[in-house]
């Protein structure tokens, strides 16, 4: 058995995923505002620093896997601090711990909204780790009301897995044993969406921005799969990618674009 520490548990995709691995056997710590084994918020430094260190601890000192869940789509620059630094940081903390694990594996969840219009202004401040910056430029974008501050969310999940792209062949990661990857999901039967889909316009806008040939919208456990595989011992070699976990979305909207 191994030992994943999960954010986003209390919650859709980290929920299923937590409760996954434990019906496999596996030991969960699970990191989350309220209702986790380590409840801190990961949009503040001192926040991320305090999950970190709680949930080595509730681990016993070893953690095989970091399975990032937590994220937000809210239109204002809080989604930058949750999504990119709450993710980065966080994994960045662990890394050090996860490298003394015989199979130490990182995944993150990312989005196909990664794939939508951002702010490549916004994405180059949070690549660069300069999350007042990040902030400033998010709050700007959010001034300008919510479809214009919606920016926040695909450029978080731009810098996201574009960063994973980056650290996964780095020293940090790759030079520690350890793949990182990132999962991007369609739309998912969770908490984030739920509101969305219940108004028939939203569901519309939902499914032209998103649309999904196979099977429709997911569960949550469907993306639990995926990640629950990237971070076992079975994946040794896949590293710095973002997988599509969509039902086509991908292959509709980007084509031949490959
Ligand atoms: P959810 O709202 O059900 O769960 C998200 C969890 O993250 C919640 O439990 C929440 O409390 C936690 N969280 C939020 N801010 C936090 C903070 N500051 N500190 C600690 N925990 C915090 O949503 P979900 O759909 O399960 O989303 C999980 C991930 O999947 C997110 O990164 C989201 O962007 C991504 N995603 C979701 C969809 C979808 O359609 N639902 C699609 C693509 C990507």
């Amino acid at each position: 058995t191994r030992t994943y520490i999960v954010t986003g548990s209390a919650s859709g995709i980290g929920s299923a995923t937590a409760e996954l691995l434990r019906e496999r056997g596996h030991k969960v710590i699970g990191v989350d505002l309220r209702n986790a084994d380590v409840e801190a918020d990961l949009s503040t430094p001192e926040g991320r620093q305090t999950a970190a260190d709680r949930a080595v601890e509730a681990a016993g000192g070893s953690v095989d896997a970091v399975i990032a869940c937590a994220g937000i789509s809210a239109p204002i620059p809080l989604t930058v601090s949750v999504n990119f630094f709450g993710v980065t940081e966080f994994l960045d903390r662990l890394a050090p711990v996860l490298a003394r694990s015989e199979a130490p594996r990182a995944v993150v969840v990312s989005s196909m909204a990664s794939l939508q219009p951002n702010s490549p202004e916004l994405v180059d401040a949070m690549l660069a780790g300069d999350e007042a910056m990040a902030r400033q430029i998010g709050q700007k974008l959010a001034d300008q009301g919510p479809q214009i501050g919606y920016l926040n969310y695909p450029s978080s999940k731009r810098a996201l897995s574009r960063w994973v792209r980056r650290e996964s062949i780095g020293e940090r990661y790759a030079g520690n044993g350890i793949p990182l990857n990132a999962v991007a999901p369609g739309t998912v039967l969770t908490a984030m969406t739920r509101e969305l889909l219940a108004a028939p316009e939203g569901a519309k806008m939902v499914d032209e921005n998103v649309p999904m040939p196979l099977n429709g919208h997911s569960e949550p456990v469907v993306i639990a799969r995926l990640l629950a595989w990237l971070a076992s011992e079975e994946n040794t070699h896949l590293a710095g990618q973002t997988i599509y976990c969509d039902g086509g979305a991908d292959a509709s909207l980007r084509g031949d674009d490959i």
